[in-house]
């Protein structure tokens, strides 16, 4: 058995569909098992229905927008009107029913997502059969997917992988599951956080032990740098289940943050795949690669938030450390990197948006506070990076006359980090892409 699992931009429109219908049916042999997210963006243009209905304004035109996005593929693939009604009619009812209450709570915005993905699946099980390649489409949910009531991201319950282990062994066609989407034990819709089909992909992957799961972007899978960044950026053959954890962590946004995890912890291969290019034999993520060291990728995150608290007359700055670390965490404010001073500690935090609406009583904190600006911070990830001899001065050189803001150096085993005012982050992202992969 193998998963496959496509995004959004894969199914965005009725000729992709039918390609993805093609690579499905190349895979029978192997007994595909279907994940799928809802079409392109949708789940965006749903949750801009939520808000619009909730604050009063203007929310029909959207939903007939999402319908008729719909409604064209559809008809692209020659498939039956009557085919979403249920879910049409929810689409309808759904946002009438906020805008009355002037309200969206959590649980009714996951409901209201949740239509994307249940209406892809239908329409790609249809035009499978249509084709004679049987399929079955399902709703995650009844078939096991079973989790708690954290709406927006929730996760799955304990007999999770056991009970949709059990229901798929009962499908005799090619299962089409929605990504993305669970069930609480009330019997509520919930979502298991954006981008979260690749979760369920692993999950069920994790549950039927299969032989590999495939992630099929419109990519050459993981690249050594983001290629509109970097144009001479390669295509990773292979890259450790760590290497892989410790990309997503600083910012790669390649896979679902938790979604590896299943995967690491059956063992299951990881492929990421690319629709437009059926040649391309994939990234695999893996427990090992031959390396014992190496750099794999470069990775950075934007729009961090550099900080200062100055410290109190009397206060060490231990005390302060810790006190403050308290208090802005209570606040939801994290730190990423901290460095301090005689005057002071001064730390990075991708909350800034947080930090800048602290008010109220928090307002306190505030004021202690000092925003120095905005920064970036640029990553290289690769297994046991740390053992590479002089690395760190590779990177300093390579940086050239580019200010560094905060360094970090033989914290993380797989992984060495820099942060840089926001401006300067491209370029060294292609300066040390550069150095250390060459310029061509
Ligand atoms: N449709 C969901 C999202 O846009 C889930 C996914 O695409 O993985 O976040
Ligand atoms: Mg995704």
């Amino acid at each position: 058995m193998i998963i496959m699992k496509f995004g959004g931009s894969s199914i965005a429109d009725s000729e992709r569909i039918k390609n993805v219908a093609d690579i499905i049916a190349s895979e029978k042999g192997r007994e595909p098992i279907v994940v799928i997210s809802g079409i392109h963006r949708i789940t965006d243009e749903l949750i801009a229905i939520g808000k619009a209905a909730s604050s009063g304004r203007e929310y029909r035109m959207l939903c007939s927008s999402v319908a008729k996005r719909h409604i064209d593929i559809i008809k692209g693939l020659g498939l039956r009107d009557s085919l979403l009604d249920n879910e049409m009619q929810l689409l309808m009812s759904l946002p009438k029913e906020i805008s009355r209450n002037r309200i969206l709570s959590k649980k009714k915005l996951d409901l209201l997502m949740s239509l994307g993905e249940r209406m892809s699946v239908k329409i790609l099980a249809e035009y499978m059969n249509r084709k004679g390649d049987k399929a079955f489409p399902c709703n995650s949910y009844e078939i096991g997917m079973l989790t708690d009531s954290n709406f927006g991201n929730a996760d799955i319950l304990p007999g999770t992988y056991e009970r949709i282990r059990r229901s798929l062994k009962g499908i005799k066609s090619i299962p089409i599951i929605t990504g993305f989407i669970g069930m609480d034990r009330k019997g509520s819709v919930t979502t298991l956080g954006r981008g979260g089909s690749d979760y369920t992909a692993c999950v069920v992957g994790a549950a039927v032990n299969a032989r590999e799961i495939q992630i099929w972007t419109n990519v050459d899978g993981i690249m050594t740098a983001d290629p509109k960044l970097v144009p001479l950026a390669k295509s990773i053959t292979e890259l450790t289940f760590d290497e892989e954890a410790e990309l997503e962590f600083l910012g790669a946004e390649t896979l679902h943050p938790r979604g590896i995890h299943p995967a690491m912890k059956g063992n299951i291969n990881v492929r990421i795949m690319n629709t437009l290019n059926r040649r391309y034999r994939g990234s695999v993520i893996r427990r090992e690669i031959k390396a014992s060291k190496r750099i794999a990728s470069i990775t950075s995150k934007k729009g961090m938030v550099l900080f200062k608290i100055p410290s109190g007359e009397n206060m060490r700055n231990g005390v302060n450390l810790g006190l403050t670390m308290s208090e802005l965490g209570k606040l939801g404010i994290t730190f990423d990197l901290v460095s301090i001073a005689r005057d002071g500690i001064v730390a990075t935090t991708t909350k800034g948006d947080e930090l800048a609406s602290l008010s109220g009583n928090r307002r306190k904190v505030k004021k202690n506070l000092e925003v120095l600006g905005r920064v970036a911070r640029v990553s290289l990830v690769g297994k046991n990076i740390s053992e590479i001899k002089g690395i760190d001065s590779r990177i300093i050189k390579a940086l050239g006359d580019i200010r560094i803001v905060m360094l970090e150096v033989g914290i993380s085993r797989d992984s060495r980090s820099v942060v840089l005012n926001e401006k300067d982050a491209d370029k060294a992202t292609m300066l040390l892409h550069n150095e250390f992969f060459g310029r061509s």
